[in-house]
C-alpha cells in the first residue's frame, strides 16, 4: 500500500506558511499575494492527482527490476543501507533536476516550479503536474542496487519534504550547515533570473553535488525570482504545458527539419537558425522587477478563496480515501481540476470567465446531486465529462483569438 508521505504533510505545510505570512508582516513584509499563491497551490494539487494514473507503473516497474536483476540485497533493518539510499535519491535527483535546466523537453515539465515571480513556501508546493513522469525512470538504477521500493519511496519522499523549508526568504545564511547542506540561501539563487544565478545550485538535500560537479553558486546579491521567459498567467492549464506549447510553435515554424528536433533536446532559449534568436539573458534588478499581476476586487478574491477551499477539501477527502469507488474518484478529479482552473481563469479578467465558472456550477450541481443522491451510471459520467471537455476546448478556441503577446514567438 502507498504512502502518500507528501500529502500527510499537507496540515504542516500550512501551518507553516501561516507562520512564514505572520513574521513577514511583523517586519513589515507582504511575502504573499492571493493570486500567486492560489496559483501556486493548484499546481501543487495538480501534481498530487496525475501520479494517480502512473504511479502504479513506477512501482510495478522498480520492484520488477528489484526482484529479477538486483545486484545485491539491502536490508530494512541495515542503517548503513538507509544511508547509502538517501545519498543514491539525492545524487539521482541532482541529475535528474540538472537535465531538467538543460534539456528543453525536460525544462517543460520542471518549469512551472520556477514560474512565480515570488520566492515563499508556497513556491514550493508549486510543482510541474507532469515532473513524475520523466523523474521516475532516473531511480531505477537505485533497484538494480537492491534498495527495496519502500526505503527508496520514503528517502524520496523525505528528499521532497526537505526541500519544502528551504523556499522562504525569512531566513539568512546558515554558516557550517550550508557547506554541506541546501538551504534557502542556495535555494534562492537556484529561483533566480540574474544572468549568474542562470542554472545553478540544482542539488535536494545536499549542496555537495553542484560543488563537485561545477554547479555551484554563492547567493550575492538579492535575485529577482521567476522564468527569464515570464510566464504572465493565472491559467493553471496553461502554467503546466506553455513551455511545451513554445516549443511546439517553434518546431512548427523552422524550417529545417533538424532543428524542428534540435528545439526539443536543447537548452532552454536555444532557437533554430532561421528564428530570431535570443540575446544573452538580461541584467534584472530586485528592486525595479515588474511582477505580473491581475487583481479583482474583494468580493470575487473571497468567491475564489472559498472555491479554492472547496477543492482543498475535495482533493484531501481523494487523497485519504483509498476505497472510494472508482466512478467517485474520477467525479471529484473533475470537480477539483476544473474547479481550480476556473478559479485561476477568473482572476485573468477574461470576458468567458464568468460564462464558463457558471457552466461548471451547474454541471457540478447535477453531478454530485446524481452521484450521492440518484444513479450516476458510466454513460451519464462519460457524457458529462466529454459536455465539459468540449465547453474547455471552445473555451482555448476563443482564447486563441486573443492570444498574449509574449507567447507570439517573432
Ligand atoms: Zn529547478
Ligand atoms: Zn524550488
Amino acid at each position: 500500500m502507498r504512502v502518500d508521505y507528501i500529502a500527510l504533510a499537507i496540515p504542516a505545510f500550512f501551518i507553516l506558511m501561516g507562520v512564514e505570512y505572520l513574521i513577514a508582516r511583523l517586519k513589515g513584509k507582504n511575502l504573499y499575494r492571493l493570486n500567486d499563491t492560489i496559483s501556486d497551490l493548484t499546481a501543487g494539487i495538480y501534481s498530487r492527482l496525475t501520479p494517480l494514473i502512473y504511479f502504479g507503473l513506477f512501482v510495478f516497474v522498480y520492484d520488477w527490476i528489484y526482484r529479477n536483476y538486483r545486484l545485491m540485497e539491502w536490508s530494512m533493518e541495515s542503517v548503513l543501507a538507509w544511508i547509502l539510499c538517501f545519498l543514491g535519491v539525492d545524487f539521482f535527483y541532482y541529475w535528474f533536476h540538472r537535465h531538467t535546466h538543460s534539456i528543453s523537453f525536460l525544462w517543460g515539465c520542471h518549469e512551472p516550479h520556477h514560474s512565480s515571480e515570488e520566492y515563499n513556501l508556497s513556491v514550493a508546493l508549486r510543482q510541474g503536474a507532469f515532473q513524475g513522469v520523466f523523474s521516475w525512470p532516473y531511480y531505477l538504477p537505485l533497484a538494480l542496487f537492491g534498495f527495496p521500493w519502500p526505503m527508496m519511496a520514503a528517502m524520496s519522499s523525505f528528499n521532497t519534504l526537505y526541500q519544502f523549508w528551504i523556499h522562504t526568504r525569512l531566513i539568512g545564511r546558515m554558516g557550517w550547515f550550508e557547506i554541506l547542506f541546501n538551504t534557502p540561501s542556495h535555494h534562492r539563487v537556484h529561483h533566480g533570473i540574474n544572468p549568474e544565478y542562470i542554472d545553478k545550485n540544482h542539488g535536494g538535500t545536499l549542496i555537495v553535488w553542484d560543488k563537485l560537479f561545477g554547479s555551484f553558486q554563492k547567493e550575492e546579491q538579492e535575485p529577482v525570482y521567476g522564468t527569464v521567459k515570464p510566464l504572465a498567467s493565472w491559467n493553471p492549464f496553461y502554467t503546466q504545458i506553455q513551455y511545451w506549447a513554445y516549443l511546439w510553435r517553434i518546431s512548427r515554424a523552422t524550417k529545417f527539419w533538424k532543428d524542428k528536433l534540435l528545439v526539443w533536446v536543447k537548452p532552454p532559449g536555444w532557437k533554430p537558425r532561421d528564428l530570431p534568436q535570443s540575446g544573452p539573458i538580461p541584467q534584472v534588478d530586485a528592486a525595479s522587477y515588474k511582477k505580473y499581476d491581475a487583481t479583482q476586487p474583494v468580493s470575487l478574491q473571497i468567491y475564489i478563496a472559498i472555491q479554492f477551499v472547496l477543492a482543498l477539501a475535495a482533493t484531501v477527502l481523494l487523497l485519504f480515501n483509498a476505497s472510494m469507488p472508482a466512478s467517485q474518484k474520477v467525479l471529484y478529479a473533475t470537480f477539483i481540476v476544473s474547479t481550480l482552473f476556473c478559479t485561476g481563469i477568473l482572476f485573468e479578467k477574461h470576458s468567458w470567465a464568468a460564462p464558463l465558472e457558471l457552466l461548471r456550477l451547474a454541471f457540478q450541481a447535477i453531478f454530485f446531486y446524481l452521484a450521492f443522491y440518484g444513479k450516476l451510471s458510466a454513460p451519464a459520467l462519460a457524457i458529462g465529462i466529454a459536455i465539459g471537455t468540449a465547453a474547455l476546448v471552445y473555451y482555448f478556441w476563443r482564447e486563441q483569438q486573443n492570444l498574449k503577446p509574449q507567447v507570439a514567438i517573432a
